[in-house]
């Protein structure tokens, strides 16, 4: 692409691109100014319209390339902030994007899950088909949950999901069917895989910072884990009372 090259060339990263660049501009400007000046000589007529035209014909090309590099820079910027957001193997919001995401506590359910026996279907169909399978449970994740939720990844087979203001027995609900997974085809002939998840969640009083909920989340997928995965185990803690009379429509003080 031309912008690319020409930001490779001028793109003042060590003192002799910016010299270079200077004697660059200064020279077409010069050059380009005697030519206009030599073209125009006393054929306009008035010296205010001969230094009108000068200026724009001097001024536009270099207009138009300071935008074009501007306009590459900031599709450059959005890029970037777009990966630096994103899981590239699934798609999903990375572990930074969730936490950005959640910054401000808001009421709803926390969850964190976690593929049952993962490791045994990357010893046994390959690493590849091991991706596939979290590349699938990904599109399950955004499939099965609503559009206010928020889903990500936040590491090897561990994904994190925010149920924005979900009462608990849509949570409930909703973690359940996460956690009974998919079948997954491996194709050749071959019987497909039952991909099952681990579940661990909370309800949020909408006070406590991110990191505690998936903490406490976290712990009660150890239980869903220990109890012999494929559930959804929800943590107690004091604000569940209220969490549960929220699901209720009950109004509380
Ligand atoms: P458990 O049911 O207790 O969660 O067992 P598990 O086998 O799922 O958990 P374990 O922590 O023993 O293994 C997780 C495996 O996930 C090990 C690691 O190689 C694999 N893994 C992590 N990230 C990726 C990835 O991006 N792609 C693939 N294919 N495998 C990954
Ligand atoms: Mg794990
Ligand atoms: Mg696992």
């Amino acid at each position: 692409m031309m912008v690319d090259l020409m930001l490779r060339i001028f793109s003042p990263r060590e003192w002799y691109n910016c010299v270079f660049g200077l004697v660059f501009f200064n020279l077409a400007v010069i050059f380009v100014g005697a030519a206009i000046k030599y073209a125009l000589r006393g054929e306009l007529g008035e010296p205010w319209f001969n230094h009108i035209v000068l200026a724009t014909t001097i001024s536009t090309p270099f207009a138009i390339l300071v935008q074009m590099l501007m306009a590459r820079l900031l599709e450059v910027q959005e890029e970037l902030l777009t990966l630096a957001s994103t899981d590239t193997l699934t798609g999903l919001a990375n572990r930074r994007a969730f936490f950005e995401r959640m910054e401000d506590p808001r009421q709803g359910v926390a969850m964190m899950l976690d593929i049952d026996h993962f490791k045994r279907i990357n010893d046994t169909y390959g690493h590849d088909v091991g991706d596939m399978v979290l590349q699938r449970v990904a599109e399950l994740l955004k499939d099965r949950i609503r559009g206010e939720d928020i889903v990500a990844r936040l590491g090897g087979e561990e994904f994190a999901v925010y149920l924005n203001h979900a009462p608990l027995h849509k949570a409930r609900q909703i973690g359940e069917r996460l956690c009974e997974g998919v079948v997954f085809d491996v194709g050749k002939g071959k019987p497909g895989i039952t991909v099952t998840m681990s579940a661990g969640a909370v309800a949020s009083d909408g006070k406590r910072p991110l990191a505690e909920l998936l903490r406490i989340a976290d712990g009660a997928l150890y239980q869903a884990k220990k109890a012999g995965r494929a559930r959804l185990v929800f943590s107690r803690i004091p604000s569940l009372a209220k969490a549960r009379a929220m699901s209720l429509g009950m109004s509380q003080a």
